[in-house]
């Protein structure tokens, strides 16, 4: 491992401002320079080793450095970069319509590209919003949403989100959306469980949607595993529930998958547990391994006609990004989707799944500060609480979550929590040794955490 003078530490500190980040919080905990990555870890730069729990952001399913992208990549580079998507394609986009759309129902059979999950999430909403006004439902304006939902950052995206953290300060300036209380299942307010619940919790979004049918446009939802709010996983019950109310309510049903997409859950798609046929579907991170930006967002014909016409009826979509269908990360994301035929990583995640469950179950099921284990395929997730009998939570300004990813990380593990909740949502070629690294680091940190707090 080349140890590095990291002189570039000092341009970070002068000029850069991080995302999702109190840059205060780095005059105590410095922002760390990486140099290298390779499989499931990360180097920084004086040569420590750092697993990555979390694929960077949920994005880099298959490894750092993967051979295969990364040669699919030069490969690509040695033909052409990037071109306009207006009035020009390419092989990789074309191919990777057609692999994307072979993953789908028969419902699914076009493709719009974008270059990150917010825009998708922006793309998906304006679509069907359009959609309505060009079949003369000109009322359908709004959208609805559930509680604890994240769809990204940007204002629209925001609009539809349910984590205030990320959205209170902006909400005057926000579209007014249908919010109903959504999933909540680690305190379920109706005494349930989710795995044999009849998702009673529905009849928050179903009073919603019965109250204001006329003018939802579409409902968008994270399907199974509501991520960002702390990977809360929920009945696929709801989804059954959802999309036979959006058609008995003629409602376009927005299936967000950029988090839970790609395996993650267990299923090449997460919407595919409840068996449904969500009308948009918007894909992103995993997409390309990880490597580079890039989203789609999928639907059919019945929206697609209805954009399809002379061009001075007015009725394109004009919506594009400069970077849309950027042919290098195309290439990456046709080679991801073979890596995934070829290497049959559906199956492989099954076993790993389970060792995960288990290691994390010899470790934490009768732990004092472990409220619950939740898991869905290859997301798992503990949460931390002061009292496991009364499932009471710490107080939010003694940020515990925080400071168990401070010792993680001390210990090689890079466990990035959401408040806390301690996730592991590792690259797929996580091996035996890397999950019991994992586990068994979070078990210490916990501990070393919450044993300060005791004074033991
Ligand atoms: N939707 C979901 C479900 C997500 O988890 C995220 C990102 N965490 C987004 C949308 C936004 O994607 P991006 O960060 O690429 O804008």
């Amino acid at each position: 491992v080349i140890i590095m003078e990291c002189d570039f530490l000092k341009y970070d500190s002068e000029h850069v401002w991080h995302p999702c980040t109190q840059m205060k919080d780095h005059e105590k905990f410095p922002v760390i320079p990486i140099v290298k990555g390779e499989g499931a870890y990360i180097y920084d730069a004086k040569g420590n080793k750092i697993l990555d729990a979390i694929s960077s952001w949920w994005v880099n399913i298959l490894g750092h450095s993967n051979e295969r992208i990364k040669n699919a990549i030069i490969n690509q580079l040695n033909k052409i970069e990037h071109v306009i998507f207006a009035g020009f394609t390419h092989e990789p986009a074309s191919l990777l319509s057609k692999m994307l759309v072979d993953l789908f129902p028969e419902n699914i059979n076009k493709v719009f590209f974008a270059d990150n999950g917010s825009s998708a999430v922006e793309v998906a909403l304006k679509m069907s919003f359009q959609y309505w006004q060009q079949k003369g439902k000109t009322k359908k304006t709004k959208f609805a949403a559930i509680e604890g939902a994240y769809h990204g950052e940007t204002i629209g995206a925001l609009s539809v989100g349910g984590v205030d953290l990320y959205k209170q300060i902006y909400n005057p300036i926000l579209i007014d959306t249908f919010f109903a209380k959504g999933p909540a299942c680690f305190e379920c307010p109706y005494g349930k469980d989710r795995y044999s619940c009849d998702a009673e919790c529905f009849e928050s979004l179903e009073n919603v949607i019965e109250k204001h049918s006329e003018e939802i446009a579409a409902i968008i939802i994270e399907p199974m595993v509501q991520c960002a709010n702390g990977m809360n996983i929920y009945s696929k019950k709801y989804l059954k529930k959802l999309y036979k109310k959006c058609i008995e309510k003629e409602i376009l049903l927005i299936a967000d998958e950029i988090a839970v997409g790609f395996g993650r859950t267990g299923k090449m798609f997460a919407f595919e547990h409840a068996e449904i046929k969500p009308d948009i579907i918007c894909l992103s991170k995993g997409i390309t391994g990880g490597f580079l930006p890039l989203s789609t967002v999928l639907t059919g014909d019945e929206i697609y006609n209805s954009f399809y016409d002379d061009y001075t009826n007015l009725k394109a979509f004009l919506h594009s990004h400069s970077y849309t269908g950027n042919p290098t990360a195309c290439a990456a994301a046709v080679e991801t989707l073979k890596i995934f035929k070829e290497e049959n990583i559906l199956i492989k995640n099954i076993e790993k799944s389970k060792k995960i469950y288990n290691r994390l179950h010899e470790l934490f099921a009768n732990h004092p500060n472990i409220g619950e284990i939740r898991q869905l395929g290859m997301i798992a997730a503990i949460e931390i609480v002061k009292d496991k009998k009364g499932l009471k939570k710490f107080p939010w300004e003694m940020r515990i979550g925080f400071q168990v990813y401070k010792e993680a990380l001390r210990n090689g593990v890079l466990l990035r929590p959401l408040g806390d909740v301690i996730y592991f949502m590792p690259p797929y070629i996580i091996d035996t040794e890397e999950i019991n690294l994992m586990t068994e680091v979070a078990y210490l940190s916990i501990n070393k955490v919450i044993g300060g707090l005791n004074g033991t």
